[in-house]
């Protein structure tokens, strides 16, 4: 499929309209696309964008407008997070504890505070990263994330099945949705502040928005297939 301009102006304009029906944000998924595609849903008026590799993203953020506000999605190395450090929105993929340290330590060097999301394994696939519900807690309640003052956790991401069943799909969004209340209830931690739900990709963003997704992370169906 052949992805112009006016697709990508259609999908866009799509996508902002039900993420605004549904008070949630639309995180344009850019990701092995060429800066000049970015460019076009820029100029379209998109500013927020994802991507899942850090070398990808570096390279974007240094070629592209610098209000763009850049999402990091996808599995993130320790030892990278110093490359995104000092200009980076928001980090979805905290699938550890190391990680989030290492993130406040390279916060900490570029005097920021990066808002960050605890990444949730609610699929049935091996693959996907993320914690269980019981590490979280856990985590929650031991109070260790009150003192990494350079992070924010403002929030879950999870990925569900991928699947055609919208039944099992729907349970896995419902799960973590009900997660999401649980911790917003729960958490006492000053830097703890459960706002974002990030939830929901192009095969599945309807049943995400209905179940309380505040970010869907929508790539294919508006750039094309990779
Ligand atoms: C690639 C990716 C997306 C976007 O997926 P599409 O199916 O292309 O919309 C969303 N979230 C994550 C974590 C991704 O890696």
């Amino acid at each position: 499929m052949p992805i112009d301009s006016m697709s990508i102006a259609r999908a866009i304009e799509h996508y902002r309209q039900v993420t605004s029906s549904y008070h949630a944000r639309l995180i344009a998924v850019s990701k092995t696309h060429p800066a000049a595609l970015v460019q076009e849903a820029y100029n379209l008026g998109q500013r927020v964008f994802g991507e899942n590799k850090v070398q990808e993203l570096v390279g974007k953020y240094e070629e592209l407008p610098k209000d763009i506000e850049w999402h990091l999605i996808g599995h993130l190395q320790k030892n990278k997070v110093k490359y995104i450090a000092a200009f980076v929105a928001m980090i979805h993929s905290i699938d550890s504890l190391e990680l989030l340290q290492e993130v406040n330590k390279q916060a900490a060097k570029v005097g920021r505070v990066i808002p960050c999301l605890l990444q949730v394994h609610i699929a049935d696939e091996a693959t996907k990263f993320g914690f269980d519900a019981q590490e979280l807690e856990e985590i929650v309640k031991s109070g260790v994330l009150s003192q990494l003052a350079h992070v924010k956790v403002v929030g879950l991401m999870g990925m569900a099945t991928f699947t055609d069943d919208k039944a099992k799909v729907a349970q896995e969004f419902a799960s973590l949705k009900t997660l999401f209340e649980n911790m917003k209830k729960s958490s006492k931690d000053g830097n703890v502040s459960m706002e974002e739900l990030s939830m929901g990709m192009s095969g599945d963003y309807e049943i995400a928005l209905e179940h309380g997704s505040t970010l869907i992370r929508i790539g294919t169906a508006i750039f094309g297939n990779r």
